[in-house]
């Protein structure tokens, strides 16, 4: 048997407004699917749009029965949206694109060979992006620097979003607020094995772009969720027990600087700054250290509500092969 051979693909694409772009859209991905001999299905999400975009959708539905429409009830968002399709997706491999037409669908067949070398994700490049370059390509080129940097994974343009996933490893992933723009990293995390290739990459023709320059702020932010994810989830008091650790220390130093002063040059208590900054430190590093503790008890009931594991098993051999590890832990606690 052959465990990395893929025999079914998921398109997958957020739709917030494009009824310009989904006959286009259809066609474009109908061309290369029906030419690529493996099972399909076309996932399209409707965000909420309001501009015709669910009739059009609800029509390519009822003549191609490949064509498979969630309909949200109101604009939730492109993860939200990527989110919905993906864990309703079926195939071994689920690819996700944007509905504008950027993303070219004759990729798709070369990222699913890619796939089936041994890679878990295959992430697009649009090393010839057509977008406006001042707004839209110097930010991003910083955000994709700094977000590689920071997150030790190496990167070129986060933004893209053709991807190809094998389905376990994208179902896994939770997609709040904005994290669509994460995924490989969050796979990674997960212990993916992630490839990136380049992509082509087309202007928008119809409709606009959903994003403006506001997007930077966003997506800092969001990088320091990412990075505390990967790197503090499971034991926050690594992080936040040594900022504690760290604020006692100076406490205890200062304070014992003031007792010093006092004793041996009758510098006066009360007047010192230092004594100010022992009783700061002492209390700041508590809070640290109380903060620490909090971390430990929620990274724990992340996990266990979640029935989630902090690790990812890619095969097991010889086990019986229709139990998991967590169904053989309860069979065993049951026992
Ligand atoms: N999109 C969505 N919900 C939103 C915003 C965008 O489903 O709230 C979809 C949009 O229809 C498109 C994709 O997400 O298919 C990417 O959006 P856009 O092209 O505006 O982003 P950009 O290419 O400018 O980054
Ligand atoms: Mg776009």
């Amino acid at each position: 048997m052959d465990v990395d051979r893929v025999d079914s693909v998921s398109v997958v694409v957020p739709i917030y407004n494009e009824v310009e772009n989904l006959p286009l859209l259809y066609n474009a991905l109908n061309d290369v699917l029906t030419k690529f001999d493996r099972e399909y299905e076309m996932i399209l999400v409707d965000d909420g749009s309001q501009d015709g975009s669910k009739a059009v959708l609800r029509e390519l539905a009822a003549k191609d029965s490949h064509v498979k429409v969630i309909e949200l009830r109101a604009n939730f968002g492109q993860s939200a949206a990527m989110s919905a399709g993906i864990q309703a997706a079926s195939c071994d491999v689920v690819v996700t694109l944007d509905g504008d037409l950027q993303n070219d669908p004759t990729d798709i067949p070369m990222m699913i060979a890619k796939i089936e070398e041994g890679y878990d994700l295959v992430h697009g490049w649009r090393k010839n992006r057509q977008d406006a370059l001042v707004n839209r390509k110097l930010p991003s080129k910083a955000a994709n620097w700094l977000i590689s940097r920071t997150t030790g994974f190496p990167v070129h343009d986060l933004g893209c979003t053709l991807k190809a996933i094998r389905r376990e490893v994208a179902q896994e992933i939770e997609l709040y607020g904005e994290m669509h723009r994460f995924i490989p990293i969050l796979a990674h995390w997960r212990g993916a094995k992630c490839a990136e290739v380049v992509t082509k990459h087309h202007a928008r023709r119809f409709g606009e772009s959903k994003y403006g320059i506001s997007r930077v702020t966003r997506v800092l932010l969001d990088l320091i969720t990412v990075k505390y994810f990967i790197q503090y989830l499971v034991s926050p008091m690594k992080l936040f027990g040594f900022v504690g650790l760290m604020c006692l220390a100076l406490g205890g130093l200062s304070g014992a600087a003031t007792i010093f002063l006092k004793m041996f040059h009758e510098f006066d208590m009360t007047g010192n700054p230092l004594l100010l900054l022992s009783v700061f430190s002492t209390m700041v590093g508590g809070q640290f250290l109380a903060v620490g503790m909090l971390g430990e008890l929620g990274s724990r009931m992340y996990y266990e509500v979640r029935g989630r594991q902090p690790y990812a098993v890619r095969h097991m051999l010889n086990f019986d092969q229709h139990i998991s590890i967590e169904e053989n832990r309860n069979v065993r606690s049951a026992a």
